[in-house]
């Protein structure tokens, strides 16, 4: 599985420590705990870490410093900068089976896909994951989740797949080792071929912790523990999914509360709303975020607030799919983790992490009135808000000294963004284009271009990757 570019992107492009790198002239949201703005200010990246931030031009010892001292210098006039944006919640491939059962129900939207993922492989998972990652990186994106739980018999490692895809790509990565085990013979949404037995999943989630999980300041890879949702995991493998993730001290993630048919579906199987279905299975704690959550009593928002329990928010999926909105005004008053998620390519159909922001915006408004939700509020729950999530508040979210050097510039100057008066508007409001990407220091997109890969061989491959899962359901039926 084609790896020609992954040497070229460890050796030539990461940013080694001494490696200055200087922006200046720019705006700069922070995003940090008091939302402090540089309306003309200077970032300065040492490796892979944030060295300096802040206003006015760039003072010693920065200023002056010669290119020949391996001092790189942009100048950021008519830029906006901001954490490079962290998507709590995705799976990747997904890229590859978009268009399908777009007028129906998360439950009849899924029941028409469950036979088309039956056809996966490691050889899409790859294709899809590359496209996906891709497009997420020229959105802004520069730490996304994926949340992944169909592994058809005989697909190879998809997990290894889409590792590679991200290292490739240059994103920082948190797989989640997704997993159904709830067949429809036994009561479940999801056909018996595409689900796998309990004893299987814990043992291939525990060899994954420990093949890939790196828990370290500035990692690029963590694994996550993420049985898919009520309606297809049952009880015994959400409680033991629970107890490996804490022995091995990894994070929780699933699916919860998305549509009124789960809370359907949990009262007549569980006689439990899905939040409390899920308190009762060790499943709030500040090691857990969880996908929607639009569904939620006014008890539960208290309960997710008490215990630290974050919200994967997906307003463009659940807008797909008619499922509802979120009360993320009432979570974030109440002090809960909230942050933003693209959710699968297939129910969000454009997948571009910055979207979302203008999204979550106007859902909020849409639901609670005009002051339900702030540009400013959107960014936090785009950086910190999903940091917080993925429990990397102090690493990444925030444009801060001494965090990771995970940078967006934006184009606020060109014509979509031309004559806003604010350029947190232009970015939440407006339609700005992304100038450059940086992770961990090392350029991604500069110029608005992919820098990692070829985006025309990307969206060919993955062109290739949906015909053949097409032609393979298909010759199944
Ligand atoms: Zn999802």
């Amino acid at each position: 599985m084609r790896n020609s570019r992954r040497g070229k992107w460890d050796l030539e492009t990461r940013r080694g420590v001494g490696q200055v790198l200087i922006i200046e002239g720019c705006h700069i949201a922070t995003a940090d705990a008091a939302g402090t703005e540089h309306p003309t200010g200077y970032l300065v990246l040492d490796g892979d870490r944030i060295a300096a931030v802040g206003a006015g031009p760039v003072p010693p010892p920065y200023a002056g410093t010669a290119r020949d001292a391996g001092t790189e210098r942009i100048d950021g006039r008519g830029l906006l900068a901001t954490p490079g944006l962290v998507n709590t919640h995705h799976h990747l491939y997904q890229w590859i089976t978009r268009g399908y059962a777009t007028d129906d129900t998360l439950f009849g939207w899924l029941a028409a896909l469950y036979p088309v993922w039956a056809g996966l492989d490691a050889d899409l998972v790859y294709a899809a994951a590359a496209a996906n990652l891709g497009w997420l990186a020229l959105t802004g994106c520069s730490t996304s989740t994926d949340h992944h739980y169909v592994f058809p018999a005989g697909g190879g490692d998809l997990l290894a797949a889409e590792i590679l895809a991200a290292r490739e790509i240059g994103l920082r990565f948190h797989p989640c080792r997704g997993s159904m085990n709830l067949g429809q013979s036994a009561g479940g949404l999801p056909p018996d071929t595409v689900i796998e037995e309990h004893d299987e999943i814990l043992a291939a989630t525990e060899a994954a912790i420990s093949q890939w999980h790196d828990p370290s300041f500035g990692s690029m890879l963590r694994i996550a523990v993420a049985p898919c949702s009520p309606f297809s995991v049952t009880a015994e493998l959400m409680r033991d999914s629970a107890a490996l993730a804490r022995r091995a001290g990894v994070r929780l993630h699933t699916h919860l509360a998305e549509t009124a048919d789960e809370e359907e579906f949990c009262q007549a199987t569980y006689g439990r709303t899905p939040a409390q279905y899920a308190e009762d299975l060790g499943w709030l704690g500040p090691d857990v975020w969880l996908a929607h959550c639009v569904h939620l009593s006014g008890e539960a928002v208290e309960r997710f607030a008490a215990t630290g329990t974050g919200v994967a928010h997906c307003p463009t999926s659940n807008g797909r799919l008619g499922s509802g909105i979120a009360p993320v005004r009432a979570l974030l008053r109440a002090g809960a983790p909230v942050g933003l998620g693209v959710d699968g390519a297939a129910s969000n159909e454009s997948g571009a992490m910055l979207d979302e922001l203008h999204q979550s915006l106007l859902a909020a408004r849409y639901r609670d009135g005009p002051l339900a939700l702030s540009a400013r509020q959107a960014l936090h729950l785009a950086t910190m808000g999903g940091a917080a999530c993925l429990g990397r508040a102090a690493e990444i979210g925030s444009l801060e000294a001494g965090k990771l050097a995970d940078v967006a510039l934006w184009d606020v100057g060109g014509l979509p963004g031309s004559g806003i008066a604010d350029p947190l508007c232009t970015l939440v409001f407006g339609a700005p284009a992304l100038d450059r990407l940086f992770v961990g220091g090392a350029p991604v997109v500069s110029g608005g271009q992919l820098r990692t890969a070829d985006a025309g061989e990307l969206a060919a491959a993955a062109g290739r990757a949906s015909a053949l899962i097409a032609g393979r359901v298909q010759v199944r039926s």
